[in-house]
């Protein structure tokens, strides 16, 4: 009930901060099933969108067949790098057990973090809700981390150290979110990435149209001589 309260109330915190978008350049190195990473970014988004920040998703899979132009595009204070991770890949970069991914929180603004796919399927079997949800929440939880920028766990919601059966339950029906406050704290933080993205543009623009005005000029030098 306590999370249903929870869910309702962030709900209301996220009305009229839904204009917040931060984009997750996704890498899949787990080559999980199109079915299941569909209805992860969908659960990922879904949490987030109710915390007020709009996930806006970009393919960048070494496999995929067709990236997206925007994975060229060079990144800036709003783009996340995620990447799914294999049970091997996982084993190579966290020897714990139970680790279900981790957030490299350096700089300003954080950007890179991964996921382990194998955590998913071990946390389905047997249990409640199906991969795909759980690699959502997994997926949301990291994003969490980058976002407020910190390592830190709270005993309710998403970003609980350790999900209990209840919590995995909720994750199944889509009810697990960001508490009131995380969810404050995140609009604002995603709100500071945007403004930094906006006066990166207007700087790069403004290089743009100061060198545009001095290519004729030094075209005309060069004609002179
Ligand atoms: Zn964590």
């Amino acid at each position: 009930m306590r999370s249903v309260m929870i869910g309702i109330f962030s709900w209301v915190v996220a009305a009229g901060a839904a204009e917040l978008e931060v984009q997750v350049r996704l890498q899949d190195y787990a080559n999980v099933p199109a079915v299941w990473l569909t209805k992860a970014k969908w659960v990922a988004a879904g949490i987030l969108e109710n915390a007020g920040v709009r996930l806006l998703w970009i393919h960048c899979s070494p496999n995929f067949a067709g990236p997206d132009a925007l994975c060229d595009v060079p990144a800036g204070p709003i783009d996340l790098h995620v990447r799914v991770l294999s049970k091997k890949m996982a084993r190579l970069v966290d020897t714990s057990s139970n680790s279900m991914g981790y957030a490299m929180l350096a700089g300003r603004f954080p950007s890179i973090a991964s996921v382990f796919y194998h955590r998913a399927v071990d946390l389905e079997a047997g249990r409640f809700g199906a991969r795909g949800e759980i690699l959502g929440g997994i997926l949301a939880h990291e994003i969490g981390h980058l976002l407020l920028a910190e390592h830190r766990h709270s005993r309710t919601g998403i970003l609980q150290a350790e999900w209990g059966d209840e919590d995995l339950r909720m994750i199944a029906v889509g009810r697990l979110w960001f508490t009131p406050v995380q969810a404050a704290r995140l609009v604002s933080r995603a709100r500071e990435r945007v403004r930094a993205q906006q006066s990166l543009e207007k700087f790069q623009k403004q290089s743009l149209l100061r060198a545009g005005r001095e290519l004729p000029g030094e075209l005309g030098r060069k004609r002179l001589n």
